[in-house]
């Protein structure tokens, strides 16, 4: 079996949050492959702990994807202020012609786009794909898990980092499908009772309402903040509310625009312009202009960049889905791309993003700690990649052993199969997801 085979069988997804079935991307053929270490989200650190603890492992998957591309130029994009993995990776990668690349500590080092010109100068074309300009990026989290599927192991476990305000914030990797819960307890709980959870970054990450949620191939990490913390009530405005503050309040400043990291990067991007959709009387998907349909949805304008705490981001999604939903979708705007000529002046660096948000004061290591994590039961989603949802092929009262498969792709879709996270009998099949309950 070749590596794109066994990689698609061990249901490798992108870890860093995007859930696309690495298979694919490694039946590709690209002239650069880029490995992404360039975590950019605040607080948190899980690529940075994966990059220092796993670096063969994540040299040895990137060694097979860049085979599997036939890349003739490899290199690893990673903050330089990550010493400690960066000395990892080059005593990892002394070996061979791969390069690493140092990005500067500001937000959003690790988008795609950003990733993909930083280091080889091109720039992807709008509403395009890396392949376009001859590269294939992967995270370094999934080459770790590229390397597991070289060794036949299927992705049963994910790294993310517990941080804000827990006893003691760390990086662990868990089963998937443990409760968030369960997840929090690993860094000693939250230090108080009134108490909210940001799940994946508080930056493109969500809120987590129900601590009963299971973690997926694309949890990052969980963030605790105190309930009445700025961040999380942002979060909790509902569209409607948004819609009218930013209807009222919003002065066309264009501080969301000048800041905005595609805008910079010579995109037509211009999410000022579509806050002036809000102004209408009228409702519906035609109020909307093109300009929205660039956003990467990084938040940079809605958490930082706006004076008056408005949501340009929002604005922007709900724009693209209108857009979408009447065939209007596609870019048909200027394609000429033309870095900005303030880009690096303008860039946002990650300690006043935290200021911003206010969340300096958590910032902490979350070192990697090799935890024995043993839950009770797991909750495996059947949606948690790009694609159709996985099918069962396991029954209710069934044995499984860690790493068997419990739900498959058919054979023409796109997808990823899941497996088994702890030994156990399978309990209760929703049309959403498969409960195993751990072995005594
Ligand atoms: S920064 Fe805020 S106030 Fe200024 S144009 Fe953008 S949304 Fe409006
Ligand atoms: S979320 Fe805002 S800052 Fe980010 S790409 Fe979209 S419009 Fe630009």
């Amino acid at each position: 079996m070749n590596i794109v085979e066994q990689v698609k069988k061990s249901g490798v997804v992108g870890a860093g949050g995007a859930g696309f079935p690495t298979h694919i991307k490694l039946a590709a053929q690209a002239e650069w492959f880029l490995a992404n270490g360039a975590e950019c989200e605040p607080l948190l650190h899980k690529d940075r702990e994966v990059m220092i603890h796993f670096a063969q492992e994540i040299i040895e998957g990137l060694r097979l994807a860049v085979e599997s591309v036939k890349a003739v130029k490899t290199s690893i994009g990673v903050k330089a202020k990550n010493q400690s993995a960066i000395k990892a990776l080059r005593q990892a990668m002394s070996k061979t012609s791969f390069t690493l690349t140092e990005f500067g500590d500001y937000y959003p080092a690790g988008d795609e786009y950003e990733v993909v010109t930083g280091i080889t100068g091109r720039l992807i074309p709008p509403q395009g794909l890396p392949l376009d300009v001859g590269c294939v990026v992967n995270n370094v989290e999934t080459l770790y898990n590229v390397y597991l599927a070289s060794q036949n192991i299927p992705t049963t476990e994910k790294f993310l980092t517990i941080a804000g305000i827990v006893k003691h914030p760390v990086t662990v990797k868990v089963p998937i499908g443990m409760s968030f819960r369960e997840v929090l307890d690993l860094a000693g709980g939250p230090t108080r009772s009134d108490f909210a959870i940001m799940e994946s970054g508080l930056m493109m990450g969500k809120p987590a309402d129900d601590l009963g949620k299971p973690v997926t191939k694309l949890t990052g990490g969980l963030i605790a903040l105190p309930a009445d913390h700025d961040v999380i009530q942002r979060y909790h405005r509902t569209n409607k509310q948004m819609r009218r503050i930013g209807h009222s309040a919003c002065d066309q400043c264009t501080y969301c625009t000048e800041l905005c990291p595609r805008y910079l990067l010579g995109y037509d991007i211009q999410p000022h312009l579509v806050m002036r959709s809000l102004g209408f009387t009228v409702t519906g998907p035609e109020i909307w202009n093109e300009y929205a349909l660039l956003c990467c949805r990084c938040g940079l304008c809605t958490l930082y960049a706006c004076p008056e705490a408005l949501y340009p981001r929002e604005a922007c999604i709900d724009g693209i889905n209108d857009l979408r939903a009447i065939g209007k979708g596609k870019w048909q705007g200027n394609k000429e791309i033309q870095v900005h000529a303030m880009k690096d002046g303008r860039r946002v660096p990650i300690k006043l993003l935290m200021q911003r948000l206010g969340v300096d004061q958590y910032e902490s290591h979350a070192e990697y700690k090799d935890v024995q994590v043993r839950p009770n039961r797991v909750s495996i989603a059947l949606q948690q990649h790009v694609g159709v949802p996985a099918v069962p092929v396991v029954q209710r009262g069934e044995s499984v052993k860690k790493g068997q498969l419990i739900a498959d792709i058919p054979d023409d879709k796109l997808g990823a199969p899941l497996h088994a996270s702890i030994d156990g009998t399978v309990g209760e099949i929703s049309d959403t997801a498969i409960e195993i309950k751990a072995t005594a």
